[in-house]
């Protein structure tokens, strides 16, 4: 199954797709977890997106637009994929679709998780993650179990990310808004975008997740 999951920051694609990762066992690749990965590890790509992720902008299409390319050339993705965060412009639409034609492949579906924008705010304000896991928390909307545990990997050390602080939050929204209407237009013209109210439980969100996936494989 070859699937996006499309949303503003905050949105709940990561929380999503651990859920479906879990349940359909595809390959997680976020585009900011790549970064992230690269950041930490002092790479020249690291060092490169850095400027870009400290500023809340986004890292240039040619940059991104290459990594997933290598990234949907390794062998785990042959049987399909969930991007997240991956297009986030009709630079990177395109430069995705020119791929997934030349692989043979063809999108199942774009999962377009609707929330309003000042529901995101709190969301990133209060979002925390494992160290050890990369699971994602929310302080009051979906904190661990036990307090200090992760519920996935047992760790007790989280952390918040840099380009959570209020500042860069708002620029990050405004940033992507723009990106994410003509996305959600393109992907319509395309036939494969289902849009989901995403301001609710999670676990509802992933129950409609779950239906509209079971409709995909039925096909
Ligand atoms: P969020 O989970 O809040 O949506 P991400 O983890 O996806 O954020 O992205 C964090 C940062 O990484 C972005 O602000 C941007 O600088 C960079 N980034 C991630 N994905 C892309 C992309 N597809 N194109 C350009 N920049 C990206
Ligand atoms: P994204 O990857 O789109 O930036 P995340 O999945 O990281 O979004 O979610 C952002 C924050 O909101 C996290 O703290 C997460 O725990 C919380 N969150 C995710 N989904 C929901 C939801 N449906 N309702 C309330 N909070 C949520
Ligand atoms: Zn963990």
């Amino acid at each position: 199954m070859d699937l996006i999951l499309l949303g503003l920051p905050g949105a709940g694609k990561g929380t999503q797709a651990e859920y479906i990762v879990k349940e359909y066992n595809v390959p997680h690749i976020s585009t900011g977890d790549i970064f992230r990965a690269a950041l930490k590890n002092e790479t020249p790509l690291g060092l490169e997106a850095k400027k870009y992720m400290d500023a809340g902008e986004l890292v240039p299409d040619e940059v991104t637009n290459n990594i997933v390319k290598e990234r949907l050339q390794e062998d785990d993705v042959k049987d399909g994929f969930l991007l997240d965060g991956y297009p986030r412009t009709l630079n990177q639409s395109e430069a995705l679709k020119n791929n997934l034609q030349d692989l043979g492949r063809e999108l199942d579906a774009v999962i377009y998780l609707n929330v309003p924008k000042e529901i995101l705010i709190e969301r990133l304000a209060g979002r925390y993650i494992c160290s050890n896991c990369g699971a994602t928390y929310h302080k009051l909307n979906n904190p661990t179990q036990v307090e200090g545990v992760c519920d996935n990997c047992g760790g007790t050390e989280f952390h918040q990310r840099d380009d959570d602080k209020p500042e860069t939050v708002e620029k990050r929204i405004k940033v992507n808004e723009e990106q994410t209407d003509k996305l959600v237009e393109y992907f319509n013209n395309e036939g494969v975008l289902v849009e989901i109210e995403g301001n609710r439980d999670p676990k509802d969100v992933f129950a409609e997740v779950k239906e509209i996936l079971q409709g995909k494989t039925l096909n």
